[in-house]
């Protein structure tokens, strides 16, 4: 080896080295869009808006569907207008925990649907909860034809049942089935997103995406082979151990992520949440 050799690649070395440390090398995370998110006000919420945040930044989360109980929440994630956040608000028809049980035929709900609209912001409604013949109320078909008619996402927590009923309401209303049915086979969720195209498939709490350590399992990984531009993930902070458990949440979804394509990885991290919800003139 010649000196000048030497020299050249001592200097390589150290370049490499300051790259290191200043991180440029290190992999950006996958930034992730939470698709399930609660900022509940009961009367006030557990983290301030500025912790909230922190912990967007912290987890790369750079979009999210912002919904609360009541809908104050809401109002203060989007006043907050923070830079390198999407925040797409939904309409949560509750006002306390208890109206989870009623709101489907509770006529003070389509009113807090109707003034909370006039807010001109809003890009869906949910996360409700409804189960079988429930979702056949009359009350039920007005919301999902209001939602139809101004181009609305409907967030149903909802079993397989009333997922069709709503569905039957008006087949091309646009649902995110929060939870994508919990333990629905995945042939079955496969066969679903072939026959509704409005569907989207969220992914908190889902079971069998991986089995032991953490790998994914043959089913699911087949599923995102083929259907990757059909789901999103989500935080569901539905209590506060959720937000205690945000950061684990996080990197849980970025281990299986990881072991996807970085097409597909990409599409169900963010790009299928930014397709769905681009303003559309921006
Ligand atoms: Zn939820």
């Amino acid at each position: 080896m010649t000196l000048p050799g030497l020299v050249i690649r001592a200097a390589g070395a150290a370049i490499l080295g300051a790259l290191i440390a200043t991180g440029a090398l290190a992999q950006t995370p996958l930034r992730i869009f939470d698709a399930h998110l609660h900022y509940n006000q009961e009367p006030n919420p557990f983290y301030d808006l500025d912790k909230v945040l922190e912990i967007f930044r912290r987890n790369n989360i750079t979009g999210i569907i912002a919904t609360s109980r009541p809908n104050k929440g809401t109002h203060r994630l989007v006043d907050a207008k923070t830079p390198g956040l999407m925040v797409v608000p939904f309409i949560r028809p509750y006002r306390t925990r208890s109206d989870i049980q009623t709101w489907f035929d509770d006529p003070a709900i389509w009113e807090l649907i109707q003034s909370e609209y006039q807010r001109g912001y809003y890009r869906g409604i949910g996360e409700f909860h409804i189960y079988g013949k429930a979702a056949a109320g009359a009350q039920v078909k007005r919301i999902v034809d209001f939602a139809g008619e101004r181009d609305l996402w409907l967030h149903a927590h909802c079993d397989e049942e009333a997922l069709l009923i709503l569905f039957g309401h008006n087949p091309k209303a646009r649902i995110i089935w929060a939870h994508t049915g919990f333990s629905t086979p995945a042939a079955r969720v496969r066969e679903l997103l072939d026959k509704y195209p409005g569907l989207m498939g969220e992914l908190s709490y889902r079971g069998g995406i991986t089995e032991g350590g953490g790998n994914l399992s043959a089913d699911w990984r087949t599923l995102f082979g083929s259907h990757s531009q059909r789901f999103l993930l989500g935080s569901d902070t539905w209590i506060n151990e959720r937000w205690f458990a945000y950061d684990t949440i996080m990197k849980d979804y970025r281990g299986w992520l990881a072991q996807l394509p970085d097409e597909q990885a990409g599409r169900i991290a963010h790009g299928n949440a930014e397709r769905l919800f681009v303003k559309t003139g921006e």
